[in-house]
C-alpha cells in the first residue's frame, strides 16, 4: 500500500488552467532568502550605477535581443501556465522588447542632471545641480494576467535607472517570471536582477527589505504594500484593480463599437486590468449594440490552444476566478437581467463563456465589484449626462473608452471622467503608448508606471548639488558674526529679489 504523500509546503505547482496539468514547479523562497538575495543585490548595484546610463543601455538592448530570439520559447512558457491564446501569448514578448528598446536608448537622456538657474541675485554665486540617483533596489510584485509583460513594464526603466530589481512573480504563473530573470542571466548581464518565488508572505518579505516598492495586483493587496512600506518610509507605486467603463454615444460607428468593446472585453479572458468591465449605451442606438455585440461575441472560439493559433479565447487563470464571475453573472440573471450569450462556466477546466449581459442595473455586483472575466455587462442610459454620471460612479478610476463619431466630444467627455486614462473610439491603447503614463485614481491605484521619463525618474531620488561659481573667501556674509550692516545688505538683497515694484528697494506704499 502506498502511504499518502503530504503536500509540498517547499514549492508551488503550477498548472495548466485548462487542464490542470502541472506544468512546472518553483520553489516557496523564505523572509530570510528574500533578505539574502537583496543584500546580494545592493552590493552589485552600487557598480551598476557607475557604469552609467548609456553602458546600462548596451545590456538592456542584449537583452532584447534575447527576447526577440527566444520569443517562441518565451510564447510557450506563458501558454502552459496562463492557456492564453497564442495570439495573446506572443504579443507579450514583441511589446515587452519594444518597452526594452525605447528605455534603453531614452535612459541617458532622461537621467542627466538638471541645471536650473538660481532664483535671486544672492545665488548668482552658486552652480546648481539636480542628479538623479537610484534608488538602490527596487522590488517589483506582479500579479498572473501577464505574467511576461508585467515584469516586462516596470523592471527595463528601473534597470536603466541604475536600481538592482528583485521580482516577485504570481504564485499562479510564475515560470514567466523565472524565465524573465533567466533571460538576463543568459546574456551574461550584472547580477542586479533576481526573483523569488513563493506567495504572499514571500512579497511581504520583498517589501521588507528593498528601497521601492512596484506593485501590480489587486486593490486588497495594495493597501497591504502601503502600510508596510508606510512603517518603513520606504515609497510605493500601486497599480491595482479597475471597473473600466464604455460609453457607446448614439452618433458612433457603431460597427466599430462592438468589435472594439468585444476586444476590450475579452481580450486575454476579461483578465486586464483595463478590459472593458461596462458598457453604457445610449438608448437610441442600445438594440442595434447589444445585437451587434452579442453576434461579435458569440463568433469567439474558445478553447486551450497550441501553436495554430486556433483560439480567441481561453481560460480563466484559476478556479475561484471562475467562481467570481458565475457569482456575478448569476446575481445578475437573480435580479432581471438577461444573457444574450454565454452565461455559464463550460465545465471543463476554468473555462467561462464569453458573455453578454443586457438589462443591466448600476446595483448589480456586475457592475460595482471588479470581474476579471469575460463578461460585458451592459446599460442603457437616457443620455451622455447619464453616461459620464453611472461612469463616474464607482471605487475606481483606472481607465475608460468613449466611443463616438465626433473625436472633439470624446476628448471632451474624457476631461469629465474619473479615470487615470481615457481612449477615444479604442481599447488599450493608451497601453501601447509608452510617452504617456498608466495609472489608476481612486482605489485603482497611486502612483503611474511607463510616461516617458516619468517612467525611469520614479526609480531615482533627487539629488540637490551646489558648487561655487566664484573664488570663496574665508567667510560667507551671512556666517558669523551677525552685525546689522551685514543683515541690512544680506536681507536687502534678498527684498530685492523677491518683492513687487517700489518694495524691492524697501519703500511701502
Ligand atoms: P494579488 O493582489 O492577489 O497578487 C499580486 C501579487 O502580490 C502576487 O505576486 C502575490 O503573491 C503578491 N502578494 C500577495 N499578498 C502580498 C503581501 N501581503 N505583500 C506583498 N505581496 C503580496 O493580485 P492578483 O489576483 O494576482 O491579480 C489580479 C489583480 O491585479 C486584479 O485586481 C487586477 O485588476 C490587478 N491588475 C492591475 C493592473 C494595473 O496596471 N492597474 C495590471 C494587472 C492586474
Amino acid at each position: 500500500m502506498t502511504a499518502i504523500q503530504p503536500a509540498r509546503t517547499d514549492i508551488i505547482e503550477v498548472r495548466n488552467p485548462a487542464d490542470g496539468l502541472v506544468v512546472g514547479t518553483v520553489p516557496i523562497h523564505t523572509a530570510d532568502e528574500v533578505a539574502a538575495t537583496v543584500r546580494e543585490l545592493r552590493l552589485y548595484q552600487t557598480e551598476w550605477e557607475a557604469i552609467g546610463a548609456k553602458a546600462r543601455g548596451e545590456w538592456l538592448l542584449k537583452f532584447q535581443d534575447w527576447m526577440l530570439d527566444n520569443s517562441e520559447r518565451i510564447a510557450d512558457v506563458l501558454q502552459s501556465e496562463t492557456s492564453k491564446p497564442r495570439f495573446d501569448a506572443e504579443l507579450e514578448t514583441p511589446m515587452v522588447a519594444d518597452i526594452v528598446g525605447y528605455y534603453a536608448k531614452r535612459a541617458p537622456g532622461y537621467l542627466a542632471d538638471s541645471r536650473p538657474h538660481p532664483h535671486s541675485p544672492l545665488g548668482m554665486t552658486k552652480k546648481l545641480a539636480i542628479a538623479h540617483r537610484p534608488y538602490p533596489v527596487v522590488g517589483v510584485i506582479t500579479p498572473w494576467n501577464f505574467p511576461f509583460t508585467m515584469p516586462g513594464m516596470d523592471i527595463p526603466p528601473a534597470l536603466a535607472a541604475g536600481c538592482a530589481v528583485l521580482l516577485k512573480p504570481s504564485e499562479v504563473t510564475p515560470l514567466s517570471g523565472v524565465l524573465f530573470v533567466e533571460g538576463w542571466k543568459e546574456i551574461g548581464a550584472p547580477p542586479v536582477l533576481a526573483v523569488a518565488t513563493g506567495l504572499g508572505a514571500t512579497g511581504a518579505a520583498v517589501v521588507e527589505n528593498v528601497d521601492y516598492v512596484q506593485f501590480t495586483g489587486s486593490t486588497r493587496t495594495g493597501k497591504a504594500i502601503a502600510k508596510a512600506a508606510a512603517e518603513r518610509l520606504v515609497p510605493c507605486s500601486l497599480e491595482l484593480g479597475g471597473k473600466d467603463p464604455a460609453i457607446v454615444l448614439a452618433d458612433a460607428d457603431i460597427d466599430r463599437a462592438a468589435h472594439g468593446i468585444a476586444w476590450g472585453g475579452l481580450f486575454n479572458s476579461g483578465q486586464v486590468c483595463i478590459s472593458v468591465e461596462r458598457v453604457y449605451v445610449e438608448a437610441s442606438v442600445h438594440d442595434e449594440f447589444v445585437a451587434k455585440l452579442a453576434a461579435n461575441v458569440s463568433k469567439l472560439r474558445q478553447g486551450k490552444d497550441d501553436r495554430d493559433f486556433k483560439f480567441d479565447v481561453g481560460a480563466l487563470a484559476t478556479p475561484d476566478q471562475v467562481q467570481i464571475v458565475k457569482k456575478h453573472v448569476d446575481d445578475a440573471i437573480a435580479a432581471g437581467a438577461r444573457a444574450l450569450t454565454g452565461g455559464k462556466p463550460r465545465g471543463d477546466g476554468n473555462f467561462f463563456e464569453p458573455t453578454v449581459l443586457v438589462d443591466v442595473e448600476q446595483s448589480m455586483s456586475c457592475i460595482k465589484e471588479e470581474t476579471f472575466g469575460p463578461t460585458i455587462p451592459v446599460v442603457k442610459v437616457a443620455d451622455e449626462a447619464e453616461a459620464i454620471r453611472l461612469a463616474n460612479d464607482s471605487e475606481y478610476g483606472l481607465s475608460a473608452t468613449v466611443w463616438t463619431g465626433d473625436n472633439a466630444r470624446g476628448e471632451r467627455i474624457a476631461r469629465q471622467l474619473d479615470a487615470g486614462a481615457v481612449n477615444i473610439n479604442d481599447a488599450f491603447s493608451n497601453m501601447m503608448s509608452f510617452a504617456l503614463p498608466m495609472g489608476g485614481w481612486k482605489e485603482s491605484g497611486i502612483g503611474a508606471r511607463m510616461g516617458g521619463a516619468a517612467a525611469v525618474l520614479k526609480y531615482t531620488r533627487s539629488q540637490a548639488i551646489t558648487t561655487p561659481r566664484i573664488p570663496t573667501a574665508a567667510k560667507e556674509l551671512t556666517w558669523f558674526p551677525y552685525s546689522k550692516p551685514k543683515a541690512r545688505f544680506a536681507f536687502g538683497a534678498m527684498r530685492a529679489g523677491a518683492a513687487r515694484g517700489l518694495r524691492k528697494f524697501g519703500i511701502a506704499r
